[in-house]
């Protein structure tokens, strides 16, 4: 993901930059609209220390980046762990990815049915893919990048919600859960390119009637960089202005579950991720996501020891009433 419109200035110009003022046109979440659940009936089986576990197995695949073994053996883990739960029908987006070089990347979407009978669906998502080397690292830049709040956060997230949904759950909206593969980009493997672009969110985008014939899904949700121990959520401004409901209802279950980590002050400047190709094919989206990771972001010290079992808890625990919200 990259800060919008700053991608090749540094994070401190960027931050400088974006203080003059263009976030006085997107209100803070005020008012309320829903009367969010006090507790939800499966957030008992959400446990922090399977999500915990799930990052510990993805790390041991870095570099989980197109091209790499590291990708097919996640690909397969995500696989074996859905499974394991039985309670989705699995879909695969598989496609060929050409780099301007020519190379060519063996892509895969997962997609996680819940209730796929259910015509309402509600989109999860996050990136399973990871960096390929710690460009921002000052001491190794070429060493490989863990990745363990990017991108492996993410992914245990889904895996651990999928798990406590369970056999039966009792939502009223379908759920699809979407590892999207590629959002580090083709070109540097997110290796700090300028010129980045997401390649597995745009494909799904540009594919949504495979999956919904009928009708796009009512939302998306997408999450990304969520286990840091010193976790704070803001709103991020490009999904106040696609889904700002959605983004009031998150919020403010989130303050309900954890009034330290969700902050409802929107993040300074829009960012890019995978939520931005499903807002541009007519899915209100929002992205969930704590960038201030410095100074590890995309470091050899994105490892667990960053992570925090509480964090990924009130997380998992605001996804589920907050999917148990969903009509
Ligand atoms: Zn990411």
């Amino acid at each position: 993901m990259k800060p919008r419109a700053f991608k090749a200035l540094s994070w401190t110009a960027a931050v400088i930059v974006l203080s003059c003022g263009r976030v006085d046109a997107l209100a803070a979440p005020t008012g309320v609209q829903t009367s969010p659940l006090a507790s939800s009936p499966d957030e008992g089986s959400w446990k922090a220390g399977r999500a915990m576990n799930d990052i510990q197995q993805l790390l041991l695949f870095t570099p989980r980046s197109m091209g790499r073994r590291g990708h097919a053996q996640t690909v397969h883990y995500i696989e074996q762990q859905l499974l394991a739960a039985k309670n989705t029908k699995i879909e695969f987006q598989q496609w060929q990815a050409v780099g301007d070089d020519a190379r060519r990347f063996a892509m895969t979407n997962i997609v996680a049915r819940l209730d796929p009978a259910n015509p309402n669906r509600v989109i999860v998502g996050t990136h399973y893919d990871s960096i390929v080397t710690a460009y921002a690292d000052q001491k190794d830049p070429t060493a490989p990048m863990p990745g363990a709040n990017n991108s492996a956060s993410g992914v245990a997230l889904l895996l651990e919600t999928v798990r406590a949904l369970g056999r039966k759950p009792s939502l009223q909206v379908g759920v699809d859960f979407v590892f999207f593969d590629g959002e580090e980009g083709i070109r540097s493997l997110g290796a700090g390119d300028p010129n980045w672009a997401a390649v597995g969110s745009p494909y799904f985008a540009s594919h949504l009637r495979d999956l919904y014939p009928a009708r796009l899904p009512q939302s998306g949700a997408i999450f990304d960089m969520v286990c840091f121990k010193n976790l704070r959520l803001h709103p991020e401004p490009s999904s106040l202005e696609s889904a700002h409901a959605e983004v009031q209802k998150f919020w403010q279950i989130g303050e309900q579950v954890a009034p330290t980590v969700f902050v409802s002050d929107p993040k300074q400047y829009p960012i890019s991720d995978d939520h931005t190709a499903l807002i541009a094919a007519g899915v209100p989206s929002f992205l969930v996501i704590d960038f201030d990771y410095a100074p590890w972001f995309n470091t050899t010290q994105d490892t667990i020891g960053k992570c925090s079992s509480k964090s990924l808890q009130v997380v998992g625990r605001t996804l589920l009433r907050y999917l148990h919200a969903n009509r």
